[in-house]
Formats: C-alpha cells, structure tokens, sequence
C-alpha cells in the first residue's frame, strides 16, 4: 500500500492537515484528503474522497483525530469502494459508502446526480407555483387585493419569507412592523403585489 512509503511509527500521530493522497480503485482515479478540520479539537479522523464525475463523500473513523495513527488513516482508505453508475451505459462510478448511499440512493455518478436533482428541483418548483396561484384565487374570492412578500432576515439562520395578504394597499410602517415582530434585521425587504380579479 503507498502508506508504507511514509514509513511511520504506528504509535506517533503525525499525520498533516494537508495529507492527499491520488489512488486508483477499480482503475479510477480517486483523490484523498483529510475531512475538512478533522483535526480541530476533539474531532474524528475523517478522510474525504472526490474524483472526475464523482460525488464525492467522506469516510470517519471512531476514532479521534489527536490519537489516531497512520495505521486508522490506512484502514479508512481501505474502505474506499466505488460501484457503477447506475444508468445503462453510463461508465462513470459511484462511491460507496453508507452515508453517500443515504443521499445517493439511486446510485448515479456525480453527472447523473445532478440531472436528478435538477429535475427534482423543477417539479418541486412547479408544484409550489401552482399552489401558488390557488391560494391567490381563494384570496381574491374573498375579497383581498394585496399580496406582500416579507423577507424575514433573522440574527442567525437562514432568510425566509412570509406571505401576506390585505383587503386595502397596506402602508410601509404596517409592513415593517410585522418584520420588527419577527426580529428580522432589515424591515424594508419586501414586494406588495396587486392581485389580479
Ligand atoms: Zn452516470
């Protein structure tokens, strides 16, 4: 194995932060590297795995990375398994591990992931429009006329937006107040939307 190559005490850890590694698994090129920050604190050794059309993923060991040994690092890459593409014809490789599994069920390459998710994506995106403009005709049956998009900048987290829905053209302070409610850090992010009959 290239580990020998290091020639290294099992019993001293020394392995870098910038450890890469270039192996071949069933005659593809696959490079490894430490998981990002596995050496920070109490952290387990991790390696990660990527390589051309490859999603890439990472394998961790139960052990932490302060007591590990090159000897952990070296059954860690034994682990790397690659499977192929689950598409007829395709010849590019999947990585097989349980976690990349979990995101990966369909076992695609990292091209045939993507194609998946995008395609995901639309339908999930066209389903919400539609629900959309249902919503907006019940609104409008009975008797709304605006609609205001508020976009709720929190403190910590991730933006996130409400809809709202007014019988007479709501005024700017009435808007940001309902975003000083939400604690939202910037209370003019919004967009009043005039329904349509
Ligand atoms: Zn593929």
């Amino acid at each position: 194995m290239i580990l020998d190559t290091f020639a290294l005490p099992n019993d001293v850890n020394v392995i870098s932060a910038n450890f890469q590694l270039s192996i071949k698994i069933r005659g593809v090129k696959v490079i490894v590297e430490l998981e990002p920050s596995c050496w920070v604190g109490r952290r387990k050794l991790g390696i990660y795995v990527r390589g051309k059309n490859l999603y890439g993923g990472s394998i961790v060991s139960k052990k932490s990375f302060k007591t590990s040994t090159f000897l952990e690092l070296d059954m860690l890459i034994k682990k790397i398994k690659l499977g192929k593409c689950a598409v007829p014809g395709c010849k590019g490789n999947y990585l097989k591990t349980n976690q990349i599994i979990k995101t990966n069920s369909k076992r695609l390459c990292a091209k045939h992931f993507e194609l998946a998710l995008n395609r995901h994506y639309r339908k999930v995106t066209r389903k919400q429009h539609l629900h959309d403009s249902a919503l907006d005709d019940k609104k409008v049956k009975l008797g709304y006329k605006y609609k205001v998009i508020v976009w709720i900048h929190p403190k910590n987290g991730d933006d996130y937006f409400f809809k709202l829905y007014y019988k007479t053209k709501p005024s700017s302070l009435q808007i940001k107040k309902y975003a000083i409610a939400k604690k939202s850090l910037i209370t003019n992010d919004y967009k009043i939307i005039t329904l349509m009959n």
